[in-house]
């Protein structure tokens, strides 16, 4: 059986399409979008960077620092716990014997590829010793790979990242529970850290809460 033949007929130009009116109403509506974004800034979306720079929230996932103790070592204990959480695989630790034995151990080598990096802050998340931290600086650009590669020397924390102009502290652990972390100052970990980490364990499952107490059994009713 032959197959039936549909012809269509293509629709005739408006008067208004034949005028260009659609066209010109484009051109208008770019027109004024333009002189809004050129004479009333405020409105614009975007921003004149990097003479502008746009605040960003204190759990920013920016580049890494290393934290330090009160004596200026590392408070990293080289447990591999970052370099097991990374799902990126960029941490590079080595591991040696702390001449402190409080310590134990201390990383010789503490690398990070912030070309491989994806800024999840697992590493932060997994840090047992709350050694870690992310900052607020998203401005890393590099020649060559090997430039992208962090080591101790660039990852230690300096007075430059959360001093004035510098990007400030990003994503942490116990971000906002410390007045002294709130105010971006420097925190020494200790044994005030230690009821977080219990509250944080707990919230996160890693240490079951204990169970609830049996009610105490009502007094005996003096006999009549
Ligand atoms: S932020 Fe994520 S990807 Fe980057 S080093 Fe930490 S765990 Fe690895
Ligand atoms: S998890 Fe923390 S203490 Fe362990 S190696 Fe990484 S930064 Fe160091």
């Amino acid at each position: 059986m032959p197959g039936k033949v549909v012809i269509i007929h293509p629709q005739e130009p408006t008067l208004a399409v034949r005028l260009y009116l659609p066209l010109l109403q484009g051109m208008a509506l770019t027109l004024r979008k333009f002189l809004a974004n050129v004479f009333t800034p405020s409105v614009r979306p975007t921003i004149e960077y990097p003479e502008q720079r746009r605040e960003y929230s204190d759990r920013y996932r920016g580049r890494h620092i290393l934290k330090s103790r009160e004596d200026g070592s590392l408070k990293c204990v080289a447990c591999y716990m970052c370099a097991t959480a990374c799902p990126a695989d960029c941490i590079n630790i080595v591991a040696g014997e702390h001449p402190n034995l409080a310590y134990e151990k201390y990383p010789t080598v503490f690398e990070i590829d912030l070309l491989r990096c994806v800024m999840c802050g697992f590493c932060v998340d997994a840090c047992p010793k709350d050694a870690i931290w992310m900052t607020k600086d998203y401005e890393m650009s590099y020649f060559s790979r090997k430039d992208a590669i962090y080591g101790i020397p660039e990852l230690t924390e300096k007075p430059s990242d959360t001093g004035v102009g510098g990007p400030g502290y990003g994503y942490r652990p116990y971000y906002g529970a410390s007045p002294a972390k709130k105010a971006g100052q420097f925190e020494p970990s200790g044994l005030s850290l230690l009821p977080m980490t219990l509250a944080r364990n707990a919230a996160i499952n890693r240490v079951p809460p204990p169970p609830p107490k049996p009610p105490a059994p009502a007094p005996a009713k003096p006999a009549v």
